[in-house]
């Protein structure tokens, strides 16, 4: 019988399982661990988990233990937590059906442990973040044993920790994986600070570092599975142990997992910059900026739409191009490619007759349009346009226009109208934007221009 399995569903021992199989090697499963591995990986890591050899993050994990209580000091702390953890290997039971342990579900829970060792369980005076007012919680001690490791796949942001849980293994393993990296290096140079710390005090921009990392390295997690993130933001310090929980849907994931291993990796870049409220002129480096709120990162958390940051409309360009603007449609908003197609096609047209016109009066006036009512208006003036100028086929047909442009909604005010107008100006920008340079409708001279949002751009941005 082996004494893990993958995904046991408790997050803090199902990263500590992944955590420990990641450090006995890239290969290692669950299900393949025995004792004497554990022993090894205790022996190895026992050493440097220690505060006074730098790994100092532990008093927000495991206060009051035997590596973080003052009163420990003068004792051999390593051999204290060797000895502990020893304990709960000596008494590993079989892995059954059922069990009442808190972290697997599937052994009788034999160890009663509080946040000492179990961060945010119940503990004394101190509930913290557990049901029933219970001063602490029945583990087994196969999970109570992971749950120690766990800070080998932490990541510290700003005081508190960021622990992953997903529903791919192989996701959780590439993220181990990062953070097993950092903390290998971290001995091999001797120079020991703890859990992997790259610097994201904000905890959404560091979920999206944290995806980002996974992605770029690690081919391992397949474009076709279904992976959600959940990312728990936690402290457990005495004064006050604090829980804040993210979450990354599928589709979000798997739009990302596309982008940072194909040819979107730059342009999507732009992207994320531009949600970043920040003056460009002044930024020196990433740390300048990289714990500030990005509207890009807030929006596909909050399942909101980001098609206006495709849009650069203060230099009539676009950021990245139709095809990966569709792919973030098609994953994230379930665009129909169909509905694309049409959207597609009719701004290709009003391209053409904005340029044959000379002019770039109706682009104005599209750009301007406050309502529904305005944009339909501007469209009856672009197709009398064009029958002015011989077009041979129409704008579109009215099937067209119910189908696909603007598809009928609950009421007449709630027509998404703003959504067809960006993505049709996307596809006139795409298409026009030198054009209209050459013709002098775009006026700064855009060498000298940072990639950023000018702050009235933002604003006219937010109040669309
Ligand atoms: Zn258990």
């Amino acid at each position: 019988m082996p004494i893990y399995e993958k995904l046991m569903g408790n997050p803090f021992v199902d990263v500590g399982v992944c955590g420990i199989c990641e450090w006995l090697g890239r290969n290692v499963q669950p299900e393949q661990v025995t004792v004497t591995d554990l022993e090894q990986v205790v022996d190895e890591i026992a050493p440097m988990m220690q505060t006074a050899v730098g790994w100092k993050n532990l008093h927000g994990i495991f206060p009051n233990s035997v590596l973080t209580n003052a009163a420990y000091r003068k004792q051999d702390q390593v051999e204290l937590l060797k000895k502990e953890c020893q304990g709960y290997l000596d008494t590993i039971l079989e892995l059954a059906e059922v069990g009442d342990c808190m972290g697997c579900g599937r052994r009788p829970a034999n160890t009663w442990l509080s946040r000492t060792n179990i961060p945010l369980t119940g503990s004394g005076k101190l509930r913290n973040f557990y049901p029933t007012f219970a001063e602490g919680a029945g583990y087994c001690s196969a999970c109570a044993f992971a749950i120690q490791l766990s800070p080998l796949t932490f990541m510290a942001t700003g005081g508190k920790f960021l622990t992953l849980h997903s529903n791919s293994w192989k996701a959780l393993r590439s993220w181990a994986r990062v953070c097993i990296d950092d903390v290998r290096q971290q001995q091999l140079q001797q120079e020991i600070i703890g859990c992997h710390n790259p610097g994201y005090a904000n905890p959404r921009n560091g979920l999206f570092y944290m995806a980002r990392e996974m992605m770029v390295r690690f081919q391992e997690v397949r474009t076709d599975e279904n992976v959600t993130m959940q990312v728990y933001c936690f402290t457990n310090y005495n004064q006050g142990p604090e829980l804040e929980i993210f979450y990354m849907p599928a589709p979000v994931f798997k739009f990302l997992r596309i982008v940072y291993q194909g040819q979107y990796k730059t342009e999507w870049q732009k992207i994320v910059r531009s949600g970043y409220v920040v003056n460009w002129a002044k930024v020196k480096s990433e740390d300048d900026y990289k714990n500030r709120t990005n509207r890009v990162y807030e929006n596909l958390l909050r399942d909101r739409s980001i098609l206006s940051s495709f849009l650069y409309r203060g230099r009539r360009k676009t950021r990245g191009n139709w095809d990966l603007l569709s792919l973030y449609l098609k994953e994230v908003r379930t665009m129909e490619q169909t509905q694309l197609d049409k959207i597609k096609q009719v701004g290709d047209l009003i391209a053409d007759s904005i340029k044959e016109s000379g002019r770039d009066r109706r682009l104005n006036q599209l750009e301007r349009a406050r309502s529904y009512g305005e944009c339909r208006n501007i469209l009856r003036y672009v197709i009398r346009d064009r029958i002015q100028q011989g077009a041979p086929e129409p704008l579109f047909s009215i099937d067209d226009y119910m189908e696909y442009l603007f598809p009928p909604s609950a009421s007449f005010d709630a027509t998404p109208w703003r959504e067809t107008r960006d993505l049709l100006l996307f596809r006139i920008y795409e298409t026009l934007h030198d054009w209209l340079q050459e013709q002098g409708f775009v006026d700064f001279d855009e060498d000298n221009t940072s990639d950023g949002d000018a702050p009235s751009e933002t604003q006219s941005t937010m109040e669309d």
